[in-house]
């Protein structure tokens, strides 16, 4: 695999690991993160293939994936998000990553599909209408 170094760049290799130098510029290290981020994605998608399948429903078929390990499609989610397909955010409330689906959305989704909101949503609504309650008691 061709690396973006310099000459004057070299990494640090500790076993698998790389560690860059901090005294490189920004630009190099730019390129070190996205190749290694490129190289751990890459290395967890081997499993993966494109397959055109028939849909259940009998409409036109579609594209979809084998996979070897579960990981392989956790990964194959992770290089839409390093490519730009999709936006991570961070939970407003429990600090977590989470896929954000639309520009409003501020908490974690809920781990239950059928959930409307997630608990961190919950939490921070109930916290909000306690403040409102506070407030209204305090003026009267
Ligand atoms: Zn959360």
């Amino acid at each position: 695999m061709q690396r973006p170094f310099g000459h004057n760049l070299v990494p640090m290799t500790v076993g698998d690991l790389s560690f860059f130098p901090t005294s490189a510029d920004a630009e190099s290290r730019r390129a070190w993160l996205i190749d290694t981020v490129a190289s751990l994605i890459n290395a967890n998608m081997v499993g993966l293939q494109p397959v055109v399948e028939d849909t259940p429903s009998g409409r036109r078929p579609r594209l979809g994936w084998r996979f070897v390990a579960l990981v392989n499609v956790a990964y194959l989610h992770v290089a839409h998000l390093a490519v730009g397909h999709g936006e991570l955010a961070r939970c407003e409330e429990c600090r977590a990553w989470f896929p954000r689906t639309d520009a409003r959305q501020r908490y974690c989704p809920p781990g239950n599909r059928k959930a409307l909101e997630s608990r961190c949503s919950q939490r921070a609504r109930a916290r909000r209408l306690r403040a409102t309650a506070r407030q209204r008691e305090v003026r009267g």
